[in-house]
């Protein structure tokens, strides 16, 4: 067990006087709950949140994964179907998807238990891309994804435009095969947008964040970042 204010500015956060003044002001919350006492001992199983942003009391540690459909971006599930972190077996660290795939969209996800790099790659104004293939019902053709390119309306949300490319339709099938490139996070987008220009998606996988891909990783696979893939972002 240690003092709260210590174990702030062991995890880099700020100086120990700083944390003092961070408690003192309520920015700090032990499990949940703000804690504005100086003299409160944490252990590394409590949660410290500064303004809201979880701090590690371990290493930072950084992983991209190839998410399989059918997995929840959680750390736990009420309804106990399979979580991400549940394939990492040999992770002992407390990590968290940085944002969150559908149950039932596969691909590149990153997990990490640094909360200021989580929310630094959540941030809308940092405008990272991400680029998603889907397979849609419908035939594709350009004059009707064009408002894609110019941002829509949809369902009550606001998309930003984004970028496509047809990579195969199959007239026969009723089928195509859609890239799709945003730098907004929303819910649910990539489908949404799609569905808004008359093409239901039925299959999604992100292949791209950044300008790191899933390279050979399988689905259920997962590698640690480089530090120059880390520190791209900062
Ligand atoms: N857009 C979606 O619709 N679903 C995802 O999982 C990711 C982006």
């Amino acid at each position: 067990m240690d003092r709260l204010q210590k174990v702030i500015a062991q995890a880099g956060i700020t100086s120990r006087r700083k944390a003092e003044v961070y408690i003192l002001d309520g920015r700090v919350k032990v499990n949940g709950v703000v804690v504005n006492e100086l003299g409160t001992k944490v252990s590394s199983k409590d949660t410290i949140e500064v303004d809201n942003v979880p701090i590690s009391q371990e290493g930072s540690v950084y992983y991209l994964f190839y998410k399989p459909r059918g997995v929840i971006s959680a750390v736990s599930d009420d309804k106990k179907r399979k979580v991400v972190t549940d394939f990492f077996t040999e992770v002992s660290e407390r990590i968290y998807p940085i944002g969150r795939l559908d149950y039932n969209t596969s691909g590149l996800l990153l997990l990490t238990n640094d909360g200021e790099f989580s929310q630094l790659l959540t941030h809308p104004k940092n405008e990272i891309e991400k680029k998603y293939v889907a397979k849609v019902k419908g035939v594709a053709l350009p004059h009707a994804l064009k408002p894609l390119t110019r941002g829509l309306k949809y369902k009550g949300e606001k998309y930003a435009p984004a970028k496509y490319d047809i990579l195969s339709t199959d007239t026969r099938a009723e089928t195509s095969i859609v890239q799709l490139t945003i730098h907004e996070g929303k819910n649910h987008q990539v489908k949404n947008m799609l569905e808004a220009v008359g093409l239901p998606v039925q299959k999604l996988k992100r292949e791209q964040y950044g300008n790191l891909t899933l390279g050979n990783l399988k689905p259920g696979e997962y590698r640690p970042l480089l530090k120059k893939e880390i520190n791209q972002f900062f």
